[in-house]
Parts: C-alpha cells; sequence; structure tokens
C-alpha cells in the first residue's frame, strides 16, 4: 500500500481536530447549564475544566500549525523552511507533517 501523502495525513488530522475542539466546546456548554450540583460535584468539575481548557486550547494551537502547513503545500512551499526557506528533509517532514520550519530554525 502507498504512504498517503502529507496533505492527505493533514487533512485528516485538521479534521480530527476539529472534532475534537467541538467536543471540548459541547463539554463546556453542557456544563454551563447545571446549577445544582453539591460542592464536592461542583469542585471536580472546575478541575475537568481546567483541564478541558487547557486541552482545547492545544487543539486550538495545532489546528492552526495545520493550517498553516496546508496553506503552504498549496503555495507549493510545503517543503521549505518558512523561517530560513531551507528544504525541510523528507524525514522530518514525515515524522512531523505539520512543521513549517526545518530543524535549525525550530528552536528559534
Ligand atoms: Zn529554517
Amino acid at each position: 500500500m502507498d504512504k498517503p501523502n502529507r496533505k492527505t495525513l493533514l487533512e485528516e488530522l485538521r479534521i480530527e481536530l476539529q472534532e475534537r475542539i467541538q467536543r471540548y466546546e459541547d463539554h463546556r456548554h453542557r456544563i454551563s447549564g447545571v446549577l445544582d450540583k453539591d460542592l464536592e460535584e461542583q469542585v471536580s468539575q472546575a478541575l475537568n475544566d481546567e483541564v478541558v481548557d487547557r486541552l482545547q486550547d492545544e487543539a486550538t494551537t495545532e489546528l492552526a500549525q495545520v493550517e498553516r502547513a496546508l496553506a503552504r503545500i498549496d503555495a507549493q512551499l510545503g517543503e521549505r523552511c518558512e523561517k530560513c526557506g531551507d528544504t525541510i528533509t523528507a524525514g522530518r517532514l514525515e515524522a512531523l507533517p505539520y512543521t513549517t520550519r526545518c530543524k535549525n530554525c525550530v528552536a528559534a
């Protein structure tokens, strides 16, 4: 079987992230409607909300990065580092399909 290409992988990842963000949104709306919980439940719910908030932030950041990588692929720049313009190695793109920088520019 052929390896799926990078764009296909990213498009699948985008759908997955969008679904995840939607689930976090659903969670947020569902809990905000419930007010008759006892205190212990409210506390554990608040902790849970923090975790969900953090996960949602992470997913949103990741989605933005996936969108950026897809935009660069569409612009025929998918294999170029957005910072220095060097070619991003195939191995790196395989390991991190959503990257838009070469390994020398990641930390910068
Ligand atoms: Zn670079």
